[in-house]
């Protein structure tokens, strides 16, 4: 865990501040939850805060308290650039390197003459002046929550504010299950429907929206899965066309991965989607175990993330990038087999 320069952010946010809250391009429930949860949070010590995201979102997180406020770079980009201009700090959320953003609003953060401050929990985070950084939190949802703690404000938690924080919570632990969920979090998970977060409701929210072509879509992600049983690995591949086909919307795509990586036996799963626009395949890795995909993607894939889900990409075609992958997995049979028990 890093913490640093918390008592001189608490000093300087003693008085009133402009403050611009950022969280990373293709915004995730984490990024939503955590940025809107802060803004609402900062909103109620007497700031002036606006949330700034480089592009749109899924609409499974427009319910989001807060959502209508927030900002979007791409296509409010004058407002944007005035926001972050007129701004005494910027904090970024659920991301630990500015070119996360993408590069149009990288730049423009990188032109920015005032501190950051980032609340994050990625892998080899930059070093930016105030940072709370821990990669064993499940969520950056449940650091804004123990940030908000550490500032002994815990009773200034509402409704809003929990709903934000509990989404993030549970769409980045894939509804509590994953390894990064502690004991801590269902604690946390507690005080927020205490405070009003209503399980039901954000469960539904979420994962109950679904359109008809995104359950045909997944038919066709789930008819193209691929299984390589020797190196325990499963992938799945999605073209432009095949996206097209099913009228694909942002968030469609969101958690297929996860049913590569349910086969019995499968402790490496990735998907692979092709996107015409950016001119590149978006890669998704997740695994079981001590498998590290951080790893695998940086080596390999200009990516990263935490042990377990990581995002990269490639500027190859599906069938280079495919032949690429699985001519990669031969280097790393020993650390697949081991990597998991039963
Ligand atoms: P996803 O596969 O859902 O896009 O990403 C999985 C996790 O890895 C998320 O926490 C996401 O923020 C992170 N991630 C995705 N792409 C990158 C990347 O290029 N670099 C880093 N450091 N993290 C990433
Ligand atoms: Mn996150």
């Amino acid at each position: 865990m890093i913490l640093k320069a918390f008592e001189e952010l608490k000093r300087f946010l003693e008085k009133p501040k402009k403050i611009v809250i950022v969280g990373h391009r293709n915004p995730d429930g984490d990024a939503i939850g955590s940025t809107l949860a802060l803004k609402h949070y900062l909103g109620k010590k007497g700031h002036d805060c606006s949330v700034v995201v480089p592009n749109d979102y899924p609409d499974f997180l427009h319910w989001l308290p807060g959502s209508e406020t927030t900002y979007r770079f791409d296509w409010q980009n004058s407002q944007s650039q005035r926001m972050i201009n007129n701004s005494d700090i910027i904090f970024l959320l659920d991301f630990n390197a500015l070119h996360r953003v993408g590069s149009d609003m990288q730049n423009t953060l990188e032109k920015y003459p005032n501190d950051f401050a980032m609340i994050d929990h990625h892998q080899q985070p930059d070093d930016v002046k105030y940072m709370y950084s821990d990669v064993t939190i499940c969520s950056t949802c449940q650091m804004v929550y123990q940030f908000i703690e550490m500032n002994n404000d815990l009773d200034l938690i509402d409704t809003d504010i929990a709903t934000c924080l509990y989404t993030g919570i549970m769409t980045d632990t894939g509804s509590f299950r994953f390894r990064s969920t502690t004991s801590d979090t269902h604690r946390i998970i507690a005080a927020l429907i205490d405070k009003g977060a209503e399980n039901d409701r954000i469960h539904n929210n979420v994962y109950d929206a679904n359109s008809y072509n995104r359950l045909l879509l997944l038919g066709q992600a789930l008819s193209n899965l691929q299984i390589l049983p020797s190196y325990k690995t499963a992938f799945i591949t999605l073209t432009d066309e095949e996206k097209n086909r099913f009228d694909f919307q942002k968030g469609d795509t969101e958690g297929v991965v996860n049913y590569a990586l349910s086969l019995k036996g499968i402790i490496f799963a990735a998907i692979f989607i092709e996107d015409k626009e950016q001119k590149i395949i978006k890669i998704s890795f997740r695994s079981k175990g001590n498998f590290s995909v951080n790893q695998f993607s940086r080596n390999h894939f200009s990516g990263g993330g935490h042990d377990n889900a990581a995002g990269g990409k490639s500027d190859e075609s599906m069938e280079k990038t495919i032949t690429n992958f699985t001519s990669l997995l031969s280097e790393y049979q020993s650390e697949l087999e081991l990597s998991y028990e039963e």
